[in-house]
């Protein structure tokens, strides 16, 4: 665990504005990672704002719903932030705003719904983890054993962002419903939202309208947010290695994905857009963005521009568990938390060395593995090994990597590993 230099500072007191949607929107058809969805639509078609476009029905069911409504251009390959590139349905925006009939349920109706009710609703609006990981929320909200513990995640430990920082300031009464309808779907009776302590706005917000909601104050550290380290710190539990959260009875859920709930179920609304950061000592106006998934990162630059200089690294994410970017038409998918563009001497890299075995990344690693190891063994290939090592269990934050002396790319090996290991 390491105090970071937060960084924030450049959009922590901007409101979240929204950005136009785009002329042409590229909704990528890897919104998770080795599941590839199936389009529903094919070229020349018509879609609607919020129309269901793609789904995944083998496995864990996901749907993704067109941000804009317009005329299917193609689908094609397109860049993706992660797989550096896979195919993509293309939307040329008619700017009509043409939307799917909808309605906003009344409060009774949402009264009256049950647990498999609400479930059925946030899978079919495509709602996912919010706070990177992009895993459909449906799937944690059916835990397999019973649930007494709900913990809201408001940490936001990764600096540079303040997407979750404005939501919990700007939407705190539609986060406050957004948790109810979780607890409502786990049975929780024991409910908190933790907020690091460099967030007193956020944490007083909380404290003076989430009755029965506990407000933990946690210490500003990295990676404080994790959801392993967010439980230790607030029930004093520890989850094994191996397991999962529910298996010690607790679910962890992020603040953009309590309010994108309150969405699904209040108003209808699939979730085909998201608020992100944009930011980094390269833009002269750095803001936190209501964006259309699809859009890509160029026009989010663009609206913050004009540039102060030509950024030397470009990273989607945050600065420990980003990644960084060569084109600026990717586009943003769901689990997009923020654009950072870094100058050249914050960018600076330097070469990678051999390992001088110091375990400086087995001391540091918060979920107790031996980064090193698993980098031997990614770089070889060696995927049943590295699984051996624990790699499932990383939490990429990235601290390893920042810890080395030897500049070892440990966590991208890790990642792969862990992809590896997976399939
Ligand atoms: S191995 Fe994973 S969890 Fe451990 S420090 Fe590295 S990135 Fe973080
Ligand atoms: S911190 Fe770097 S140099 Fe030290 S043991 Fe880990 S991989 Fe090797």
């Amino acid at each position: 665990m390491v105090n970071l230099k937060e960084n924030k500072h450049r959009t922590e007191h901007k409101q979240i504005e929204s950005i136009p949607a785009p002329k042409r929107a590229y909704i990528s058809l890897n919104q998770q990672l080795k599941k590839s969805f199936s389009p529903l639509v094919k070229a020349g078609d018509q879609v609607l704002k919020g129309q269901k476009i793609a789904s995944i029905k083998e496995g864990i069911y996901s749907a993704i719903h067109s941000p804009i409504s317009g005329k299917i251009f193609s689908i094609q390959d397109s860049p993706h932030q992660v797989l550096g590139k896979g195919k993509a349905i293309i939307i040329d925006n008619d700017f009509q705003e043409k939307s799917v009939a909808t309605y906003l349920r009344t409060q009774k109706e949402i009264d009256s719904l049950d647990a498999q009710e609400l479930r059925a609703i946030i899978r079919e609006t495509g709602i996912v983890g919010l706070g990177g990981a992009g895993f459909p929320s449906y799937i944690k909200l059916t835990p397999p054993r019973p649930i007494h513990t709900l913990i809201i995640n408001g940490a936001e430990c990764e600096p540079y962002l303040t997407c979750d920082y404005r939501i919990m300031l700007e939407k705190t009464e539609e986060i406050i419903l957004g948790i109810g309808l979780i607890a409502r779907c786990l049975g929780a009776k024991d409910i908190y939202i933790g907020i690091e302590d460099n967030k007193p706005k956020a944490i007083e917000k909380f404290r003076s309208k989430g009755q029965g909601l506990k407000v933990k104050v946690l210490k500003s550290f990295y990676p404080q947010g994790g959801e392993k380290q967010i439980i230790k710190n607030i029930t004093n539990n520890e989850v094994e290695r191996g397991k999962l959260p529910f298996d010690s009875g607790v679910v962890v859920q992020n603040v953009g994905t309590a309010l994108s709930i309150y969405e699904a179920v209040y108003l209808n609304k699939p979730l085909f857009e998201r608020v992100m950061t944009v930011t980094g000592s390269c833009l002269v106006n750095p803001k936190n963005l209501k964006v259309c998934i699809g859009t890509p990162i160029k026009e989010l630059i663009d609206f913050c521009g004009p540039l102060k200089e030509n950024p030397a690294k470009i990273v989607i994410g945050g600065p420990m568990m980003g990644i960084a970017q060569n084109n600026v038409m990717t586009p943003v998918i769901k689990s997009t938390t923020g654009v950072i563009l870094f100058n050249k001497k914050e960018a600076q890299t330097t070469d990678e060395e051999p390992c001088i075995r110091c375990a400086a990344c087995v001391r540091e690693c918060p979920v107790g593995l031996m980064p090193c190891m698993i980098n031997l063994a990614s770089i070889k290939q060696l995927w049943p090994q590295a699984k051996d090592f624990g790699a499932l269990d990383c939490i990429e934050c990235g601290l390893c990597s920042y810890v080395c002396p030897a500049n070892r790319r440990l966590v991208q090996s890790i990642k792969m590993a862990k992809l590896e290991a997976i399939v």
